[in-house]
């Protein structure tokens, strides 16, 4: 193994990780938002008052790179309006009431060995179903690499290394034949003959179930990796089990890989064999709920309701993180809807959450140790606060992947991943390189 430079051994925090899936109750409302998925907005395909059935397909992508969503309940569209997202904005928004029946008999079922690579694409396109690690790229996309691209192999990514997040864990323990069911359709759609399903050592049991259920199948190797974060990055991953790097600006696919979450290979799998469009998605819930877990929910579920589905929320507090802490995204109302890309709903307490007030840089150098990009990032944060944006194109800005290794390491407690967060919005603004090196910062 050529194992990636930099990165950090956060406390792992995954309680859950012995917690089986449980359902959330059908809440009696749900919310679609048209975008929740890298790319153009979907189109929707219904208005109020309509009646729609569980699976029915309510929005339609819009262009190459944009998914379709479908409806995870059966019963009457409200109203399409502008409603808060995740991201912190108004995004409009299908707004459906469940009649509380939940129908599915409705889907029906292929064998992938009855269709045609186009056929197998189409039925993942239709689905709607995008990255669930997180990126929320729409997956047909990523399986139709540029002809001129040669993939080599596929992975799988089953890592999962944010703290807190057991759902991926659980996924692969529960449901090994339903992963490899999926992987093995990926891997018709990309023509490769090898796969790797890569998964940390503190999960043991996962590597154990997996191995079993492959049996004396050889193309898939399951890869067993030092528990390091961010072990689950594509990039890193890529360096991991090939030593290949992914060039500056680049795809896994320059490398010959192509990348995929366990929960996407799970969907690909159900849209195939059971003709299920991708509505709901295991999500960990854990923090200051009184009963964590690792939760199926509807996508369009607002997080309130999941919450209260947990036994609600005790003690004070300070934040509630979608996603994992490291990477994930804090909201400021329990009224957002679950979107295809929410891993997790962290409630974090005072303890867990606290704010520091940054101080000076003293130069220590172990933002750049650990930065597993092999960047500077107390130069990026500096550059963003003067305005920098030609300069910060010089030191790479563009390839930080805001993993936050760098301000979890820093012991001044810098803003440093805000600040390159502002700092690629400044570059982005400046389209010339500038050919000046270190003004004297
Ligand atoms: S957030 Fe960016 S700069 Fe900081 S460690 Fe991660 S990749 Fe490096
Ligand atoms: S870790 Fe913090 S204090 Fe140390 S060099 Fe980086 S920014 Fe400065």
């Amino acid at each position: 193994m050529k194992y990636f430079k930099g990165g950090i051994h956060p406390r792992d925090k995954k309680d859950c990780r012995f917690d089986k899936i449980q359902t959330i109750p059908l809440p009696k409302r749900i919310f679609l938002p048209l975008r929740q998925h890298t790319g153009s907005q979907a189109v929707p395909l219904v208005k109020a008052g309509d009646l729609v059935a569980v699976g029915q397909m309510v929005a339609s992508a819009s262009g190459f790179i944009s998914a379709n969503i479908h409806s995870p309940v059966s019963g009457k569209v409200v109203s399409i309006e502008k409603i808060l997202h995740p991201c912190g904005f108004g995004v409009d928004t299908i707004v459906i009431d469940s009649d509380g029946k939940h129908d599915t008999t409705q889907f029906q079922s292929v064998s992938p060995e009855d269709l045609s690579i186009e056929q197998l694409l189409d039925t993942i396109k239709n689905a709607g179903i995008t990255g669930l690690g997180g990126g929320c790229f729409p997956t047909h996309v990523k399986l139709s690499p540029p002809k001129e691209k040669k993939v080599e192999s596929m992975i799988l990514n089953g890592c999962e290394c944010e703290p807190y997040l057991s759902c991926d864990h659980r996924v692969m323990l529960e449901e090994p034949k339903k992963v490899l069911e999926g992987l093995r359709i990926m891997m018709k759609v990309l023509a490769v003959n090898n796969a790797f399903i890569a998964v940390e050592d503190n999960k043991k049991d996962a590597i154990e179930v997996l191995r079993k259920s492959l049996g004396t199948d050889k193309d898939i190797i399951v890869v067993k990796l030092r528990t390091r974060y961010p072990q689950g990055a594509e990039k890193q991953l890529i360096k991991t089990i090939s030593g290949r790097e992914v060039p500056s600006g680049g795809l896994p696919v320059d490398a010959g890989f192509v990348v995929h979450n366990v929960q996407t290979a799970v969907a690909v799998g159900d849209a195939v064999y059971r003709g299920k469009p991708l509505y709901e998605r295991v999500v960990t819930v854990a923090g200051c709920v009184r009963n964590p877990g690792n939760y199926r929910v509807l996508i369009g579920t607002p997080i309130s309701d999941v919450i209260a589905a947990c036994g609600g929320i005790f003690g004070e507090v300070k934040k509630i993180v979608l996603g994992g802490p490291m990477m994930g995204v804090g909201i400021h109302s329990l009224d957002v809807p679950v979107v295809k890309g929410v891993s997790g709903i962290l409630v974090l307490g005072n303890a867990t959450a606290k704010t520091y007030e940054p101080s000076s840089c003293i130069r220590c150098g172990r933002c750049v140790s650990v930065c597993p990009m092999g960047l500077v990032p107390m130069m990026l944060s500096r550059l963003a606060e003067k305005g920098m944006g030609g300069e910060l194109k010089d030191y790479s800005i563009f390839d930080c992947i805001e993993c936050g290794c760098c301000a979890y390491e820093c012991p001044a407690k810098i803003n440093l991943v805000q600040n390159i967060k502002t700092g690629k919005f400044l570059a982005k603004r400046h389209p010339i390189k500038s050919q000046v090196k270190n003004k004297g910062l």
